[in-house]
């Protein structure tokens, strides 16, 4: 630990200089404001949960709010965030806290990862920022920043457990919170997954990789399953958005869906959105199909 004193130094003080704002942000975080942001946070752009948060926060000011949410409101309030599912998932993860710890978001991992929609990373987000826990926190920006730290171009080039291992060696105790944002802003700013600005960035003094980054081609990247070009998750997102507005008819939304792609709908489209978009969708606990009518619906519990 003695080895990273000065670096845990310059970089608490980068921090307290250029921390980027969010609405989410306090010298004294609420724990409410943190699960709500970090559920936001799991596959959404900050400048568009930035906008969004006070918002959700006004319709739900704390657990209770929350955990009386129904599916319906949930997708309605969760309006631009898109993976619906997750909304449903944190309105669970609230009833949980309501009824098994009394409205108290736990302050031990093992509580926390046993929550609907909370995983590892986002157990020890909690822990670090909310209940400001020593522990190591390890999101995506910071595996890649941790690598390129220790030599590694690529973060797939360093194994789970060496990262792990660095991780819990190099945050200052007592600081976990500032330092892991300060890992993730340097992370969004400028070591980027496809572009270092290390003459920029805070770190350059103890990063093997500083100045020599080598960006590899990613070419096993999956193709993501899609219809018309258009992947299946923008699809259902697009359902969602359309049945915020009103119920329709499966096929009626499927021809709109359509239209606004520009594509002319054959029977193909019709049978492909019916028989793959509507039970995703439902499966998930978003939309309700009344299969005599044909008739779909955002969900109500
Ligand atoms: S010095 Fe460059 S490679 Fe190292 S952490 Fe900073 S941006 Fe990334």
């Amino acid at each position: 630990m003695e080895e990273y004193h000065k670096i845990h130094r310059e970089i608490l003080q980068w921090f307290s200089l250029n921390a980027r704002e969010f609405p989410w942000r306090y010298d004294s975080p609420d724990s409410y404001h943190v699960l709500i942001s970090e559920y936001m946070l799991q596959q959404t752009q900050t400048s568009r949960i930035a906008e969004r948060f006070p918002i959700f926060l006004a319709q739900y000011p704390d657990i209770n709010a929350l955990s009386k949410a129904n599916n319906q409101d949930m997708i309605i309030a969760w309006q631009g965030l898109g993976y619906n599912n997750r909304a449903l998932r944190l309105r669970d993860c609230a009833r949980t806290i309501v009824e098994e710890y009394g409205g108290n978001i736990p302050n031990e991992y093992a509580d926390l990862v046993r929550l609907p929609g909370i995983g590892p990373y986002t157990a020890s987000a909690i822990l670090s920022f909310a209940h400001r826990k020593d522990i190591a926190v390890i999101d995506v920006n910071i595996r890649r920043i941790y690598s390129r730290m220790n030599g590694c171009s690529h973060p797939d080039d360093m194994s789970t457990k060496t990262v792990t291992d660095f991780a819990e060696k190099i945050f200052p105790r007592g600081n976990s919170s500032e330092w892991h944002q300060a890992m993730m802003d340097i992370g969004a700013q400028f070591c980027k997954a496809n572009a270092v600005y290390c003459a920029l960035c805070p770190l350059q003094d103890v990063c093997a990789s500083a100045f020599q980054v080598m960006m590899k081609k990613n070419n096993t990247k999956k193709r993501e399953p899609s219809h018309r070009d258009i992947p299946n998750r923008i699809w259902r997102g697009k359902t969602i958005e359309f049945l915020r507005h009103s119920n329709n008819y499966a096929s009626d939304v499927a021809i709109v869906l359509h239209e606004l792609i520009g594509n002319t709908i054959d029977d193909s489209d019709l049978v492909w959105f019916t028989k793959i978009i509507v039970p995703a969708l439902q499966k998930d606990r978003l939309i309700n199909h009344d299969v005599q009518t044909d008739v779909i619906s955002l969900a109500h519990e």
